[in-house]
């Protein structure tokens, strides 16, 4: 039994005083929540001057991007475009370089540094399946399962997006440097998805999902297959949507549909689907996700990177639909940081102030609520799994605050959530639990310096040529 003792305890929406929570790690469950004079002081770690909340849901990573981190942010002198079609091609020299075990410590290393920044789970939208000459590997499952293995050891909890990618575009063949993420035979894919969520059922840390990469790679025809598949086996059903222009318009072109409306023609716009961006949606595509009850995922870190665009968070909010948040590219890892994006992009698009509250909240808006909503319930929600909250029965997935942090300084019970969602540096983060084990133990890593290590030895190799 493990038993946390804060100060302050994040749970029905609000930081209380006067609380413990007790975990079972053999489970990896919260087995109670109760008054801090109840609980068996002998056996309990007390956390004085922290806050506990839950653990941050990172709905969409691709961790190997870590390692071109800072390689893209020149431009050449002839002054030609940068922008997202040119950092993919950068991306994907990276790809075409990395080797099975470079996937794989790249993706321990990201793992590692999304713990320090509190961040619990990560749906890893994993679409790297092939070797580097584009032959599928003896076993073709065998670099999704060195991504959940480098999840396992980093000691972060996984839902590897199995990703469908079967082309270069709309009616456009997959092109050469594209040829690691190929899934040419769609029931060959379905059953290796299948096998995987298999395979994983045992071990508490991993679960599948099931992740058609676009409708820019994957045909029309083979959506409401994947997503019956998905409903079989109960997994989430993500899709990168309306990210660029160019996107949209190609599927425009083809279908005289926008990519939401091809998905909700072919039945895929539910509450276990997930939208990956969605920064050019219009007034009907916007119905459809609420209409649907869906989810998008927005990335507003790799979204400001890539100059993507913004979300219409509130009028998503306000149509039914629920917000989550990916770190995506990595170009940071702070869910404090993703999630603050999300108000203050609506600020800036709305030339107002205070836009974001939770939905049925009454009396004041305040977007703190909604904030940490989206980097933990709304994230959990997404990737199917009793997780995001502090509550008996929930997984044991837990950070700590310290309240004693310079950036919070002057806090209140009314402010905190506020000085942590708008103005906090992910910093202030002390302590990591993952299924009641304690995994960050005062900003350090049982694993850091090893896995920094390798970490460094793969960049330096790798380095230049991007
Ligand atoms: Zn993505």
């Amino acid at each position: 039994m493990t038993t946390l003792i804060p100060d302050l305890l994040y749970h029905d929406g609000a930081f209380r005083p006067g609380l413990a929570l007790q975990a079972d790690p053999s489970t990896g469950l919260i087995t109670g929540i109760v008054p801090a004079s109840q609980a068996n002081r002998r056996s309990a770690l007390s956390l004085p001057g922290r806050a506990l909340l839950p653990g941050f849901v990172n709905a969409h990573s691709h961790a190997f991007q870590r390692l071109i981190r800072g390689a893209t942010q020149w431009r050449p002198p002839d002054d030609s475009v940068s922008d997202f079609w040119t950092w993919r091609e950068a991306m994907y020299g990276a790809v075409l370089r990395m080797s099975a075990g470079d996937v794989e410590a790249v993706s321990r290393f990201c793992f590692m540094e999304m713990l320090r920044a509190g961040i619990t789970t990560v749906g890893e939208f994993h679409y790297v399946h092939n070797d580097e000459a584009g032959r599928p590997y003896a076993d073709p499952a065998e670099l999704a399962r060195r991504v959940i293995a480098a999840a396992e050891s980093a000691g972060i909890r996984i839902v590897l997006l199995n990703v469908c990618y079967a082309r270069g575009g709309i009616d456009q063949p997959l092109a050469a440097e594209q040829r690691r993420f190929d899934t040419p035979d769609v029931d060959a894919f379905m059953r290796l998805t299948g096998d995987l969520a298999d395979d994983v059922a045992n071990r508490p840390l991993v679960s599948v999902g099931m992740a058609p990469h676009s409708v820019r790679a994957v045909p029309r025809e083979w959506l409401r297959e994947l997503h019956a598949l998905a409903v079989s086996r109960d997994m989430p059903f993500h899709m990168h949507v309306s990210e660029q222009p160019a996107e949209v318009e190609a599927c425009v072109r083809a279908f005289g549909m926008r990519p939401v409306e091809l998905l909700h023609d072919a039945g895929v716009v539910d509450a276990r689907f997930t939208g990956i961006h969605a920064t050019h949606i219009s007034d009907n595509e916007v119905r459809l996700l609420g209409g649907g009850a869906a989810t998008v995922c927005a990335c507003p870190g790799t979204e400001r990177d890539l100059g993507d665009g913004m979300l219409r968070a509130l009028d998503l909010l306000h149509a039914g639909a629920h917000i989550a948040l990916g770190t995506d590219s990595q170009t940071i890892v702070d869910m404090l940081e993703e999630m603050r994006m999300v108000e203050y992009h609506e600020r800036l698009r709305r030339l107002e102030r205070v836009v974001l509250h939770e939905r049925g909240a009454a009396g004041a808006r305040r977007p703190g609520p909604a904030l940490l909503h989206m980097a933990t319930r709304a994230g959990a929600r997404s990737l199917r799994l009793p997780a995001g909250v502090l509550e008996v029965g929930a997984l044991a997935d837990a950070i700590a605050v310290d309240l004693g942090h310079i950036a919070l300084a002057g806090w209140t019970p009314a402010t905190l959530d506020a000085m942590l969602s708008l103005c906090a540096p992910a910093e202030v983060i002390t302590d990591v639990w993952v299924g009641g084990q304690q995994v960050v133990a005062t900003r350090r890593h049982r694993r850091e310096g090893e896995l920094m290590r390798n970490f460094n030895d793969v960049a330096r190799r790798l380095a230049g040529g991007s």
